[in-house]
């Protein structure tokens, strides 16, 4: 190999040594776990580096931090049995790139969608029944001529109003952002994700699909080599918006699914950033 090659391919591994390293930072440290009481307020108390005090008495641990190291390494199938047991340590174990572009994600780089599903039952209903008493409307575009529609979302944590002002916000985009908002797929569903016995984010009715016209999901590309190359027509300028109002989006995912936006605001926290 010629000399500046050799070069070159060494600064190659070590730029993206570092980019593994600055998509993979562990948020679980204690000061990030702090990060969850700030964007949960009405419902949690207190966080120590083993446990989260919620404001109805229960404590619940933090357990291990069972992610995987070497994620270059781990299957998918490997991948959905770590989601399938992962502890609310995990959950908080991947940090959340909200940069202005749309990059493709490291693999099993999926922040937002490690979930420690009792802190999901707990805080917005342990049943369909539960979830469904605090649903209340969101009029969906509602200055659009023939595009408003009501969504049902949760009120916990004020989602409700978050949702409305994405919506203020999304319809004084120019004509060209409708065809992406319009129609959207869905918020509350008491369903499993497909193809896992594992609630969706829809469940707790903290999340909303846009048109599934435009949408990638990687299911839809499963494939023998086991790699999900990023797939996104999701225009930045609606993610940017998401962003601002708590949502994350499920194209920030090695396992993307693009129309996808759930209220996880911990993730967006200012001190808890990846490292770049
Ligand atoms: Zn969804």
């Amino acid at each position: 190999m010629p000399r500046s090659l050799k070069l070159l391919s060494i600064l190659w591994v070590l730029s993206s040594a570092n980019a593994v390293f600055a998509q993979s930072r562990d948020i679980s440290a204690p000061e990030c776990l702090q990060s969850l009481v700030r964007a949960y307020p009405d419902a949690l108390l207190h966080a120590t580096s083993d446990s989260l005090y919620w404001r109805n008495g229960a404590v619940m641990p933090f357990g291990r931090l069972t992610l995987p190291s070497a994620l270059g390494d781990v299957s998918t199938e490997e991948w959905e049995r770590f989601l399938s047991q992962a502890t609310l340590r995990d959950q908080m174990a991947q940090c959340y790139k909200h940069d202005d572009s749309a990059t493709a994600p490291l693999r099993h780089n999926d922040p937002g969608r490690i979930r420690f599903e009792p802190f999901f039952r707990m805080m917005y209903g342990a049943t369909e029944n539960e979830v469904r008493q605090n649903l209340v409307p969101v009029r969906w575009l509602k200055n659009l001529p023939n595009a408003a529609s009501t969504l049902m979302v949760t009120r916990i944590n004020g989602v409700n109003t978050k949702l409305q002002a994405v919506s203020d916000e999304l319809e004084r985009l120019p004509k060209e952002f409708h065809p992406y908002i319009i129609q959207p797929a869905g918020t509350f569903k008491w369903r499993v994700i497909a193809g896992t016995e594992r609630l969706s984010n829809h469940s707790f009715a903290a999340a909303i699909d846009i048109n599934l016209r435009f949408t990638d999901y990687w299911r839809w590309d499963l494939n023998k080599s086991d790699r999900y190359p990023f797939k996104n027509r999701i225009p930045m300028a609606i993610v940017h918006i998401f962003e601002k109002h708590g949502f994350i989006w499920g194209g920030r995912w090695y396992h993307y699914d693009t129309m996808h936006f759930e209220y996880r605001p911990e993730l967006l926290a200012k001190e808890c950033e990846c490292e770049d």
